[in-house]
C-alpha cells in the first residue's frame, strides 16, 4: 500500500539523532519547561524570521493562547475559513470569541477576501488566515484588507511550515502564526506540540504567562492560564527534525510537480498551481472528482491510500451548530468538500511510488 503518510521508511540517521534526542533529555532529568524547549523555541523563530516563539502544548491551544494574549474573548468575532481542520475554530471558541465562517475560492480552498469582507461587523477583531494544505498566498492583499478594516491579521500556519511569500515565512505577515507539530504535520513530533511565533515581545510572554497556569513566577498566578506546554522531549525531537523540514519540503515540492506534469484526466481537476515554487510545501496533495467515493476506491483497490481533508465543514459539524456564516451561504467550501481527495505526498514517497499512483489515477474512468 502506498501509505499518505510513512515515517516507517524515514532515513536510519534521522531516528538515530533522535533516539539521541530522547537520550539527552533522560539524562538531563529536565522534562518540562528546560533548556531543550527554550533552545527550540530560539531555532524556530529563527527559522521563521520572527523576533519570539512560544512553545504550546499542540496547535489549537497555540491559536487559543495567541487569541488571548491579544486579549480576543467574549464578544468579538474572528472571521476564519469551514475548510479547516477544526482546531482552529475550536480555538476560537475557547478563548471565549465568536468565529463567523466565510467562503472559500475554488482553485485553491483558500479563504475568499470578497465573502470575509461581507462577514465584517463592528464586532470582528481577526481575520483568522489558514494556510490550508500548505500553500500560502496574496498576503498583500490580506494585509491591505485588514488594515483597511482596522482588524487583526491572525496565520493558522499548522499546514505551512517552511513556505515562503516574497522571501518570508508564513507566520510573521501577522500578529502571530500559530503551529502544530502533530506527527504528521511537515515538521511534527513524536506526540502533541504546537508554538506561536511573533514579532512582539508582548505577545510572547504573555502566551508564555497563559501556557504556563497564568504563572508570572513561579507560584504566582496572576491571571487565568492553561496547563499548554510543549516537553523536553518533543522539543528535542523537534529540533532535531527542524535540520531536516527544508529538504523534506523541497522532496514534497518535487513530487508535486510530478503530479502537476504527469495526471490527465479529465475526471480529476487539480487545485489552481502555487504562485512561486517556495509558496507552497505541500502538507497535503489534493485533487477533486465529482465521483469522489467510487475514486477513493478505485484508488484502494490499486494500493493506494487516500484521505478526505476534509469531509464535513465546519459550519455542518453538529459542534459548530448555529456559527455565523457568509449571509451568502458557503457553497465552495460545500462543493469542495463533496469532491476532495487527498493522495500520497510525503518525503519517503519514491519516485516509483508516485508515478504509481499518477497512472492509477490517470485509469480512473
Ligand atoms: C493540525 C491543525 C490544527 C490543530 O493542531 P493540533 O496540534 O492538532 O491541535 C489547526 N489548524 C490546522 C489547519 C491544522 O492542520
Amino acid at each position: 500500500m502506498i501509505r499518505i503518510n510513512d515515517f516507517s521508511t524515514e532515513p536510519e540517521e534521522l531516528r538515530k539523532y533522535e533516539m539521541e534526542a530522547v537520550d539527552r533529555v533522560f539524562r538531563s532529568g529536565s522534562f518540562i519547561l528546560g533548556n531543550e524547549l527554550r533552545q527550540f523555541e530560539e531555532a524556530w523563530a529563527k527559522f521563521c524570521g520572527a523576533g519570539f516563539c512560544a512553545g504550546t502544548a499542540n496547535g489549537t491551544e497555540a491559536i487559543e493562547l495567541g487569541l488571548r494574549a491579544l486579549d480576543i474573548g467574549p464578544g468579538d468575532e474572528v472571521i476564519t475559513t469551514p475548510t479547516t481542520a477544526i482546531g482552529t475554530i475550536m480555538a476560537i471558541a475557547h478563548a471565549g470569541a465568536t468565529p463567523v465562517l466565510a467562503d472559500i475560492e475554488t482553485g485553491t480552498a483558500l479563504l475568499d477576501p470578497a465573502s470575509v469582507e461581507r462577514c465584517l461587523t463592528p464586532r470582528t477583531k481577526a481575520v483568522l488566515l489558514v494556510h490550508l494544505y500548505g500553500q500560502i498566498r496574496d498576503m498583500e492583499r490580506w494585509t491591505a484588507l485588514c488594515a483597511k478594516a482596522s482588524v487583526q491579521l491572525l496565520e493558522d500556519c499548522a499546514q505551512s511550515h517552511g513556505a515562503l511569500w516574497n522571501g518570508q515565512h508564513a507566520g510573521v505577515f501577522g500578529e502571530w502564526g500559530a503551529f502544530s507539530f502533530y506527527p504528521t504535520k511537515n515538521l511534527g513530533a513524536k506526540g502533541d506540540a504546537g508554538a506561536l511565533v511573533t514579532g512582539s515581545e508582548n505577545i510572547a510572554s504573555r502566551a508564555q504567562r497563559l501556557r504556563n497556569c497564568g504563572a508570572a513566577e513561579r507560584y504566582e498566578h496572576i491571571e487565568t492560564g492553561l496547563n499548554s506546554r510543549l516537553d523536553e522531549i518533543q522539543a528535542a525531537i523537534l529540533s532535531t527534525r527542524l535540520n531536516w523540514l527544508n529538504r523534506f519540503n523541497e522532496r514534497r515540492q518535487e513530487i508535486a510537480q510530478k503530479y502537476f506534469a504527469t495526471i490527465d484526466n479529465p475526471r480529476v481537476e487539480l487545485l489552481s498551481p502555487p504562485v512561486t515554487e517556495q509558496s507552497h510545501v505541500y502538507h497535503l496533495f489534493v485533487v477533486r472528482c465529482d465521483e469522489r467515493d467510487r475514486f477513493a476506491q478505485f484508488l484502494k483497490e490499486r494500493q493506494t491510500e487516500t484521505l478526505i481533508h476534509y469531509p464535513i465543514p465546519a459550519h455542518r459539524q453538529v459542534c459548530c451548530k448555529g456559527v455565523r456564516c457568509d449571509p451568502r451561504g458557503l457553497p465552495n467550501a460545500e462543493s469542495h468538500a463533496e469532491r476532495c481527495l487527498s493522495i500520497p505526498c510525503h518525503p519517503q514517497l519514491n519516485d516509483d511510488d508516485v508515478m504509481k499512483v499518477a497512472t492509477a489515477i490517470n485509469q480512473f474512468a
